[in-house]
C-alpha cells in the first residue's frame, strides 16, 4: 500500500507553559515518494526566573544538527537531520542558542533570513571569535524549494527588529498543494517602522491567496494579546512624548534611554528626538554597536550622523555636545540577576552586566548615576521575561538622585512619571480581530495556532479565535500537529523536549572569554522555575566559586573555554 504524505510541526520550544521564550519550532514534511523536507524556524534563549540558577536556557535541538566533538573530532551524524534553518529575527529570543550550539561543536545548517538579520549574526559570531555559520539572504516574492516538496515564501513583518521577516511554508505531495503553515514571528500589523522594512496587509493576504491549500495553519505571537489596554501611538507621537519628557526634565543633562540590544526600531526613537534636541547620541554597549554596524553593512546609514563616533570620555567632555543621550543596553536589568549569583566569589571577576545594570550598581567606568541623570524606561518591564529586576533597576537608579520615567504596564512600578514613549512591536488584541477577519474571507479553512506567550496568554489568543468563530489548537512543546490525508491531528512527540540552561561568568566584561557551563535540564517542559529541583542537575550543578577558578585558567590560554557536553544525542 503506499504511504500517504505527513506533514508535522514540531514545538521543541516557544509553547511553553509560564514563560516566554525559547522560540523553536520545526516543519517536517515526508511525501508519499518517500522524501523528507525538515525545516527549523528560529533557535532562541527562553527568558529565566532568577530562581533557576541559570543564566539561560534553550531548547535541546542537538538531534536534529551534525556534531564535531571538539575535543575528539568525532564525527556524529544528526539523528533527524535538517535542511534549513529559518530566522525571524535577531532578538535573544529567536537567535540567542545559535552560538552556544555551534560552541559545542554542531553544525548549524544554512541559516535563512533577511540581509540585516544575517549581517547581524555573522557579526555576534565574529566578536565571539567564531566562523560566521553559512547564511542566505531571502529575496522577498522569490520562493525558497526544497526537493520539490516544499516551497517557502517570506514576508516583511513591522517589529522593533528591524526587517524581521515571517515565513510562508507550503507542503506538496506530487505536485499538489498539502499545507501551509504560516509562521508570522513576532509581529504587528499597524506599526510602520522607521527603520526598515513593515508589514503590509495588502501583500500579506495576497500571499496567502496565491498558495492555496487544503489546510492553512497560522502560527500566532500571543505575547502581547492581553496588553490591549495600551493603543499604540506610532513614531511620530513616540518621538513627540519622549521629546516632552527630556523638556520637561532640563536640568538633568544626561539623558539615558536602555533599550532591547536588538531594537533600532526603538532606538530610532531617541536617534530622532536626539537629532530635535540638537545632539548626538552614544551608543553603549558592543551588542548595540554590533546591530549598528549590521544595518550600516544593509545600507541603513541615515542615522549614522546622529551618532557620536568616539570613546565615552571624549563624548562627556566634549563640549560641542552640550546634552548627553546615552542609548544603552539593560531595557530589563539584563544583569543584576547574574551579579547577584556571582558576587563575592571573586573581587576581580568582571561579571557581564548590561550598561543600565553596571549604573545602578556604580560599576559604570565612565558614568556616575546623580541627579542630572534622566532615565527613559521605554520597554515594558514584562514578569515572565525580568521577574522583579526590572523594578529592581528602577528603585536603584532612584535612590542616586536619578529621575525615572517608565511605561504604562499592570507592572506598575513606584511612583515615577508614566508616559508611554514606545509602542510594543507585538500584535494586539483588536489589531488581531481585524486581521483574523481579512484572512478568514480568502482563507475560510484556517487554523489558529498561538506560539511565543505564556499559556495564559496562548489561552487567550485561543478565546480570540473562538469569537471570530475560526479552529485553534493549543499545543505543548512535547506534543505536535500532524497532517495526513487532510486530517488535522495533534499527537504527543517520541522524544520529549529538555532544555539545556547555561551559566555564564564573564571576564573583564567580555562574553568571548566567558567560561560556559552547560546542563542539561530534566525532561519535562516548564515550569523552569522548578528546574533546579531536578536531581540531575543538582549533582552536576559546579558550585559557582568552581567555574570562577576555571574561568581564571580559561584567561591565561585563550581557546581552552569549558564546554561541557549536554547528555544527550551523539553521547547518549
Ligand atoms: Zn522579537
Amino acid at each position: 500500500m503506499e504511504t500517504q504524505a505527513k506533514t508535522r510541526l514540531l514545538f521543541a520550544g516557544g509553547v511553553n507553559q509560564d514563560r516566554i521564550g525559547g522560540n523553536c519550532h520545526l516543519l517536517e514534511h515526508q511525501s508519499s515518494d518517500g522524501q523528507t523536507v525538515r525545516l527549523m524556524f528560529d533557535l532562541g534563549s527562553i527568558f529565566l526566573p532568577e530562581s533557576s540558577g541559570f543564566s539561560t536556557a534553550y531548547p535541546d535541538v542537538s538531534a536534529f544538527f551534525d556534531r564535531i566533538n571538539p575535543k575528539t573530532q568525532e564525527v556524529c551524524k544528526a539523528q533527524k537531520p535538517t535542511d534549513a534553518l529559518f530566522i525571524t529575527h535577531a532578538h535573544q529570543d529567536h537567535i540567542g542558542a545559535l552560538i552556544s550550539y555551534v560552541k559545542m561543536g554542531y553544525q548549524l545548517p544554512p541559516i535563512y533570513s533577511s540581509k540585516t538579520t544575517n549581517n547581524a549574526i555573522r557579526l555576534f559570531f565574529a566578536k565571539a571569535g567564531l566562523e560566521p555559520p553559512k547564511t542566505v539572504n531571502i529575496e522577498r516574492e522569490k520562493p525558497v524549494k526544497f526537493r520539490d516538496c516544499v516551497e517557502l515564501e517570506a514576508f516583511d513583518v513591522s517589529h522593533s527588529a528591524v526587517d524581521a521577516l515571517g515565513f510562508h511554508s507550503l507542503t506538496f505531495d506530487r505536485g499538489k498543494p498539502v499545507v501551509a503553515v504560516v509562521h508570522n514571528g513576532d509581529f504587528s500589523t499597524d506599526e510602520k517602522m522607521p527603520i526598515g522594512h513593515s508589514f503590509c496587509k495588502k501583500d500579506y493576504l495576497s500571499l496567502i491567496k496565491r498558495k492555496p491549500a487544503p489546510q492553512t495553519i497560522f502560527l500566532f505571537d500571543s505575547t502581547s494579546i492581553e496588553n490591549s489596554a495600551l493603543k499604540r501611538i506610532g513614531f511620530e507621537q513616540n518621538v513627540q512624548n519622549t521629546l516632552d519628557v527630556c523638556l520637561q526634565n532640563q536640568d538633568c543633562n544626561i539623558i539615558i534611554s536602555p533599550v532591547i540590544t536588538g531594537s533600532f526600531n526603538n532606538a530610532a526613537i531617541d536617534f530622532e528626538v536626539a537629532r530635535r534636541l540638537k545632539t548626538k547620541v552614544f551608543l553603549d554597549g558592543y551588542g548595540l554597536k554590533i546591530f549598528k554596524d549590521a544595518l550600516k553593512l544593509s545600507g541603513y546609514t541615515g542615522f549614522d550622523e546622529l551618532i557620536y563616533h568616539g570613546k565615552m570620555q571624549k563624548y562627556l567632555k566634549d563640549e560641542s555636545v552640550p546634552l548627553k543621550y546615552i542609548v544603552c543596553t539593560g531595557a530589563f536589568g539584563q544583569g543584576l540577576n547574574e551579579y547577584k549569583h556571582n558576587i563575592g566569589i571573586s573581587p576581580t571577576s568582571a561579571i557581564w552586566l548590561s550598561s543600565a545594570a553596571k549604573m545602578a550598581l556604580d560599576l559604570h567606568p565612565d558614568l556616575k548615576v546623580s541627579k542630572e541623570y534622566l532615565f527613559l524606561m521605554r520597554q515594558h518591564f514584562i514578569k515572565e521575561i525580568c521577574s522583579h529586576f526590572g523594578d529592581e533597576l528602577c528603585h536603584r537608579l532612584a535612590s542616586k538622585g536619578a529621575r525615572i520615567v517608565v511605561a504604562p504596564s499592570e507592572n506598575k512600578i513606584g511612583d515615577f512619571q508614566q508616559i508611554q514613549m514606545q509602542d510594543s512591536g507585538h500584535i494586539g488584541f483588536e489589531e488581531m480581530l481585524s486581521l483574523v477577519g481579512d484572512i478568514r474571507s480568502i482563507a475560510p479553512n484556517m487554523v489558529i495556532l498561538p506560539v511565543h506567550g505564556s499559556k495564559a496568554q496562548r489561552t487567550k489568543m485561543q478565546k480570540l479565535a473562538d469569537l471570530c468563530k475560526v479552529q485553534s489548537i493549543l499545543v505543548s512543546n512535547d506534543e505536535c500537529v500532524e497532517i495526513v490525508g487532510g486530517g488535522l491531528k495533534i499527537c504527543p512527540q517520541t522524544q520529549k523536549t529538555a532544555w539545556l540552561g547555561e551559566t555564564l561568568v564573564f571576564s573583564n566584561g567580555d562574553l568571548q572569554d566567558g567560561v560556559v557551563q552547560i546542563w542539561k535540564l530534566g525532561e519535562n517542559d516548564v515550569p523552569l522555575e522548578k528546574i533546579v529541583e531536578y536531581e540531575n542537575v543538582k549533582k552536576q550543578k559546579v558550585p559557582y566559586v568552581a567555574v570562577a577558578d576555571k574561568n581564571k585558567k580559561g584567561r591565561r590560554r585563550k581557546q581552552n573555554r569549558i564546554f561541557q557536553n549536554p547528555k544527550s544525542g551523539c553521547e547518549r
